[in-house]
């Protein structure tokens, strides 16, 4: 090794050691005869003291250095003299005076600071991957992944769970999402379809008797990017056999928990056990199946309320069946005349967004006798306001803000002002670990577009037992048996007990709109196995990436990722996706053709 220590290890018990060190400058101050560098490796920086008077060829080389050069010093540990210790570096109380320093290679001005924890321009730091994960706090997240990884590996490892790796280059495995197809060469005119998730394999390793599964499994989704979603991303999957719904979610929240415990102990769960809050309640009180339950803010109905209101959009609205719901957005009505129609209108404009056609409002006044303002105040009447404040709890000062819609629109305009108004108020503890489970979604969701149901969970998700039989007469009140772990307001995992037996399974393909041919070519292999002794089970899938991007506290999961695609879905910095060679392309009997605007989108 051309090390003897790290530079983060060294303490005043090493006083009076000699040690050899190596790793980059961080930084360099000169003061002539005595230069100070701080050398930095990854596991910490250390002062450096060089002076010209006791070792003048380290001083020669120390005047050479410039930051980021990589340095080998030779030197010993010495306490720091009186009053200059440096409480701020965890080796502030020391330092190593160098007798020797060789310059192993040199390094040009780097495009940014490695040194200084400041905004770079993201497209720089992607172009220079290999730079900014020098920097500490990129190497304090892949490090964080890193333990989050390794305990659950020796966890699951205890649990009696066997790591097994299936195929990247595999058969379509629709999780929702567009699959990647991969050419065959070998196969001219065939394609490889990467995995969006091991669910088929993992199922058949069921099947195979392995019992308990896990791998830490690379999933690939051709769909458009986002913060939380990169065309390849990783899980944790898991899938065990002989269970109910119960036996897993309970495994994974005691996983969960231990590991939150571990690897972030400064971060408090919210609640234990983790909340279960039903599909159909998520969607009326939050908008959306996966609430963040950091803050309440939920929605309430008050439709028998405002039906008989003298607004006229509430009563027909209630009359045609549709909801009519107020948020409380606690002491957000008690400002100025002006103040609070900038803030109604700019809430109206969100609502907007979100497809409704206004958002009316009321605001609370402070004291008792005090008019309430806002455009639907004189609709109701003194009892039907009273009414109304008692359902939404409101306290003076409040602003009600009331939504009415389609059910669909209103889902959308609670999910966006719940998440608008936490922000306002102030209620988004990043520190804190708000984890609640979603249960009984629906089977299926209705496809208008295509006029057919689509799989809630995936094809693969047994129904809840007792609403089997709703398959053939009501599909779309049949609950699926899948189960969502939600952090933050994030889904962070998400399984379900699966389809074991032939008979059903083939049900569900006429129901999604697949012809039993189209079924078979594509999962014939599954069916067959059904009928080899299957044994009941069930699984659950993790987004690694996600789970550690809210464990680092991280804006989004390219913080969390080595190193992973632009928004575009690039590579930055090898600049893949890459035309391919001609003879490549050959090889694999196939011919590119692109219109005016793929050249212009390929750049
Ligand atoms: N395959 C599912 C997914 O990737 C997870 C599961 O059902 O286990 O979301």
């Amino acid at each position: 090794m051309l090390k003897t220590h790290t530079c983060g290890e060294l303490r005043p018990v090493h006083a009076g050691q000699e040690v050899t060190l190596a790793g980059w400058v961080n930084r360099r101050r000169d003061q002539g005869g005595v230069i100070f560098i701080d050398l930095r490796d990854r596991w910490g920086i250390v002062q450096v003291v060089i002076n010209h008077a006791t070792a003048p060829q380290a001083h020669d080389a120390a005047s050479e250095s410039r930051a980021e050069y990589v340095l080998q010093v030779r030197g010993t540990v010495r306490v720091r003299p009186e009053g200059t210790a440096n409480p701020d570096l965890e080796t502030g109380e020391v330092e190593v005076i160098a007798d020797e320093i060789r310059i192993l290679n040199e390094s040009k001005t780097p495009p940014f600071y490695i040194n200084v924890d400041e905004a770079i321009d993201e497209t720089k730091r992607m172009q220079y991957r290999y730079l900014d994960l020098r920097r500490p706090p990129m190497q304090q997240n892949i490090i964080l992944r890193h333990r989050v990884i390794k305990f659950i590996r020796d966890y699951l490892d205890k649990e009696g769970f066997v790591e097994i790796e299936t195929p990247i280059l595999f058969k379509t495995t629709p999780e929702g999402a567009r699959d990647f197809l991969v050419p065959s060469r070998l196969q001219p005119g065939r394609f490889y379809a990467l995995p969006q998730s091991p669910q088929q394999l993992k199922q058949l390793l069921m099947v195979a008797g392995y019992e308990r599964y896990f791998q830490i499994a690379r999933c690939f989704r051709d769909e458009d990017l986002r913060g939380d979603r990169q065309l390849e991303f990783t899980q944790l999957d898991m899938e065990m056999s002989f269970v109910e719904r119960e036996d897993v979610m309970r495994l994974n929240e005691t996983l969960m928990i231990a590991l939150a415990e571990t690897v972030v102990p400064e971060k408090p769960i919210l609640a234990k056990p983790f909340a279960r809050i039903k599909y159909a309640d998520a969607m009326e009180k939050y908008g959306t199946d996966r609430p963040d339950i950091r803050y309440g803010l939920e929605a309430v109905d008050i439709g028998d309320i405002a039906g008989s209101s003298a607004f006229a959009i509430f009563v027909s609205n209630v009359a045609a069946g549709k909801p009519v719901k107020v948020i409380r957005a606690p002491g957000m009505g008690a400002i100025s005349g002006t103040a609070l129609r900038k803030l109604s209108s700019e809430l109206e404009d969100l609502a907007r967004s979100a497809g409704a056609k206004g958002l009316a409002w009321m605001a609370l006044p402070q004291e008792e006798e005090g008019e309430v303002k806002g455009p639907i105040g004189n609709k109701f009447t003194v009892d039907q306001k009273l009414a109304l404040f008692e359902r939404v709890g409101a306290q003076p000062g409040d602003l009600l803000l009331f939504m009415s819609d389609t059910r669909e629109i209103v889902y959308a305009v609670t999910d966006a002002l719940r998440r608008n108004l936490a922000e306002r108020l102030n209620l988004l503890d990043a520190n804190v670990l708000a984890f609640c489970w979603v249960i009984d979604f629906p089977e299926f969701i209705w496809d208008e577009e295509n006029q057919r149901w689509d799989p809630s969970q995936h094809m693969f998700t047994m129904p809840m037992p007792e609403d089997i039989p709703l398959l053939d007469t009501d599909p779309g009140k049949a609950r699926g048996s899948q189960y969502d772990l939600v952090c933050n307001g994030y889904e962070v995992a998400g399984g379900s007990i699966r389809i074991h037996d032939r008979a059903l399974q083939e049900k569900i393909f006429p129901l999604i709109g697949q012809t039993m041919e189209h079924a078979k070519a594509q999962f014939g292999h599954m069916l067959e196995a059904f009928e080899y002794g299957t044994p009941p089970h069930g699984g659950i899938a993790w987004g690694l990436d996600r789970l550690v991007m809210l464990f680092a506290g991280a804006p989004n999961i390219r913080e969390v990722i080595a190193f992973p695609k632009t928004q575009q879905g690039a590579d930055a910095m090898a600049h893949a996706p890459s035309p391919a060679e001609p003879g490549q392309l050959e090889e694999l009997h196939l011919r590119v053709v692109l219109d005016e605007e793929d050249n212009a989108s390929a750049g």
